[in-house]
């Protein structure tokens, strides 16, 4: 029996008033592949990453996450699920004044509780597995900077190093390099990109420039008016 795709989605829509923000999308993505989403600004790329993640509750449509159902969890079981999702946004989204290393803590976030994190009071797993997403990243060195200090690719590798850390399998990435400049947007790239083929790590990524699509997706899709194809 092959393993269940690590995101699988059928049929997934939703509607704003008048706006048929996304319409039918399906799409399987399987461990170690990084698939690139393009499509103008509008087409409807947020609403569909905010639905897989149902911080945007879809109209219909059915989410597994490996063999996991999420389209019909609630409560601890839709928050056991979505730990099994990383996201990366394009503004970062740290926590400014944490340091890497608590940023990439607040990861396993769910896995303890929040007073952990702001006491430090971590298990060795939980360290551990930080430790070693910071290393992944190449930031180990500024573990102990805080966020706000460091440059836009290094907090953007922080939050990759964060996702890292929660053990998730996916990895969905909102314009995760629409804020950096093209030399460290390739390094970012380049990243996820070694993550998924070390890691089996299954990537979902929007992107702007066909070019970037390109040189580091293993496939690309396309969104129009809230069609993927
Ligand atoms: P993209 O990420 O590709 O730029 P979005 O998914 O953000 O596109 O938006 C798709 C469409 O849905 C747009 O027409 C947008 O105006 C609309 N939309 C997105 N979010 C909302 C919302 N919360 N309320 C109303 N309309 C929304
Ligand atoms: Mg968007």
């Amino acid at each position: 029996m092959t393993a269940p795709a690590a995101l699988r989605i059928t049929g997934v829509s939703k509607r704003y008033g008048e706006v048929q923000a996304l319409s039918g999308a399906s799409l399987t993505l399987r461990a170690g592949e990084f698939v690139a989403v393009l499509g103008p600004s509008g087409s409807g790329k947020s609403t569909l990453f905010r639905c897989i993640t149902r911080l945007t509750e879809p109209d219909c449509g059915e989410i597994f996450v490996g063999a996991h159902t999420l389209h019909n969890a609630q409560g601890a079981e839709l928050a056991r699920r979505r730990r099994d999702i990383g996201v990366v946004f394009q503004q970062f989204n740290l926590i400014r004044r944490r340091t890497a290393l608590e940023n990439v803590l607040a990861g396993r976030l769910g896995n303890v509780p929040w007073w952990r994190v702001a006491t430090g009071m971590f298990c060795e797993r939980d360290m551990a597995l930080a430790m070693d997403a910071l290393d992944a990243v190449g930031l180990s060195a500024q573990r102990h900077q805080r966020a706000d200090t460091l440059s836009g690719g290094q907090q953007q590798r922080v939050a990759v190093a964060r996702a890292l850390a929660q053990e998730s399998h996916v990895l969905l990435a909102d314009e995760p390099v629409a804020s950096l400049d093209p030399e460290t947007a390739a390094s970012v790239l380049s990243l996820m990109q070694t993550l998924a083929r070390s890691r089996g790590l299954a990537v979902l990524c929007t992107l702007h420039q066909p070019q970037y699509a390109k040189a580091y997706a293993d496939r690309v899709m396309q969104m129009r008016e809230g069609r993927l194809s």
